[in-house]
């Protein structure tokens, strides 16, 4: 074979009908009678496949029978305007190549449609099916988009540890990071581990958030943000919840929370036109499959407003909800933790359009958010979603060295750990604003997939870690 390949995503361009072309892929079905055979072939460029048709007087059956499912194959021949409806222009085969073939006994990515309870099963495979194509196609041109949004605001991409020795939230649920042997601790005479041999010298663990350490970018270099794994060992079997998931953590120097939901809000809309206008058929593919409403509420995002409202009206708001006979599984009051059913219904039936809930109390959010005059409230900010419930969470910062060491030493966090954190508030301390966007949060919203484990190529959840 001596063609040059062209991708398949480049194959519908009409000037290349009338030329010979070279094609490469997997076989996704072959039809036909004995006189001619169409073969589906996609190369994971598009969503599209592309119609090789095989004249049997040029081949013969035994030479097409390796050709099944899931078989991998080099195709020459001339490309043609098609007869077939749906299709704009197909191959007639004039050589074929084949490089792997897939015994259809045990080739799992047969015809039928699978459950994605399946398709996780073989997540080795699933690359290979429509839906997953267009979601990791999706997943990419997201990660390029929030690269350009940022870029082109003059934000710089700042890399935070994956290993840690602080805990950002002040609490638990980390992973830890050891080379000691598990089956002979070293004890000190109260019992406790002793760390002080451990490869660091102390307590490590896989980052929960890389907010702290953005935070001393952001009070050097203005504007930056991180785009990075991040480890959370909640025993939170959800459909929105991963072990291991990307965050994107915006952090600007002189921003105030109103700074802060602009550019949450501009940065969503951002996203998510970046979707529609550079992956439409693989979102209209989604659409078409698995959600009839997906388009339509892309583009809902892009026309509207995002309301912004306190977490206080926002529980009013639920109450009354709760009065007029609205049942929720887990309580509404002051002071909760709002759930996703609590906040889907703000989001879903009370405004119908995305919402920015603010000024939350303090006992649930961290501790270095900002402390409002109140005493009671900080500046928190929760971006909440239709359907996914909180896709972001962030606040303006506490800048008030004195604040902050209060606020720490009440939480009872162990300030050893914080004396870096500390410094930017003792040295030029500045207004200061970011929050923490999670990656596939967004790309459930974009894709209208309905489980976070379907989302990211190989899900870590609890009891799940294979591949
Ligand atoms: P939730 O209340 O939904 O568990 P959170 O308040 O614990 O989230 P934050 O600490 O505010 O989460 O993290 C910032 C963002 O990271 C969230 O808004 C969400 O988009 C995402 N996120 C948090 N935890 C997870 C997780 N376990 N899996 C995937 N994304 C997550
Ligand atoms: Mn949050």
């Amino acid at each position: 074979m001596s063609l040059k390949r062209t991708k398949i995503v480049d194959i519908f361009d009409a000037s290349l009908v009338g030329q010979q072309v070279c094609v490469k892929g997997w076989v996704r079905t072959r039809r036909g009678n004995k006189n001619v055979q169409f073969v589906a072939l996609n190369d994971g460029s598009t969503i599209k496949n592309i119609q090789v048709v095989v004249d049997l007087a040029k081949f013969s059956e035994e030479e097409l029978k390796p050709i099944t499912t899931g078989s991998s194959l080099c195709v020459e021949g001339l490309l043609v305007e098609s007869q077939g409806k749906g299709q704009t222009c197909e191959i007639q085969a004039e050589k074929i190549e084949i490089y792997g073939t897939a015994d259809p006994e045990s080739y799992p990515l047969q015809k039928k449609g699978h459950t994605m309870e399946f398709l996780r099963d073989i997540a080795h495979l699933r690359p290979r099916t429509n839906t997953f194509g267009a979601v990791f196609r999706i997943r990419h041109n997201m990660a390029i988009a929030i690269h350009r949004f940022f870029h082109e605001r003059g934000f710089f991409y700042f890399h935070t540890p994956i290993i840690t020795a602080s805990d950002c939230e002040g609490a638990g649920q980390m992973f830890q990071v050891t080379t000691m042997n598990l089956y002979d601790l070293k004890k000190d005479e109260n019992g406790s581990i002793r760390y002080d041999s451990d490869f660091f010298g102390k307590q490590a663990s896989l980052t929960v958030s890389g907010q702290l350490e953005g935070e001393l970018a952001a009070t050097a270099l203005g504007a930056i943000y991180t785009f990075g794994p991040t480890f959370r060992a909640e025993n939170s079997n959800t459909p929105r919840h991963l072990a291991e998931f990307w965050m994107i953590e915006p952090e600007v120097a002189f921003n105030d929370i109103i700074d802060n939901m602009d550019l949450a809000e501009d940065f969503i809309k951002y996203c998510v036109k970046w979707a529609l206008d550079n992956c439409y058929d693989d979102v209209k593919f989604l659409n078409d499959m698995f959600d009839k409403e997906l388009i339509e509420r892309l583009e809902g995002v892009l026309k509207q407003d995002f309301v912004r409202l306190t977490y206080t009206e926002g529980i009013k708001i639920l109450e009354d909800a709760v009065a007029g006979g609205h049942k929720f599984e887990f309580p509404v009051y002051w002071g909760v933790d709002l759930a996703s059913e609590h906040e889907r219904f703000l989001v879903e039936e009370h405004f119908k359009r995305p919402v920015i809930l603010t000024d939350y109390p303090k006992e649930i959010k961290a501790f270095y958010m900002k402390q409002n005059e109140d005493g009671k409230t900080v500046r928190a900010m929760d971006v909440l979603f239709p359907k996914i419930g909180e896709i972001i969470g962030g606040s303006e910062r506490e800048e008030s060295y004195d604040k902050l060491v209060a606020r720490i030493e009440e939480l009872n966090i162990p300030m050893k750990d914080m004396w870096w954190y500390l410094e930017t508030r003792k040295f030029g301390t500045v207004p200061h604003s970011g929050f923490g966007l999670g990656f596939e949060r967004l790309l459930l919203f974009v894709t209208g997939m309905s489980n976070i484990r379907d989302v990211i190529p190989f899900p870590r959840t609890p009891n799940n870690a294979e591949f």
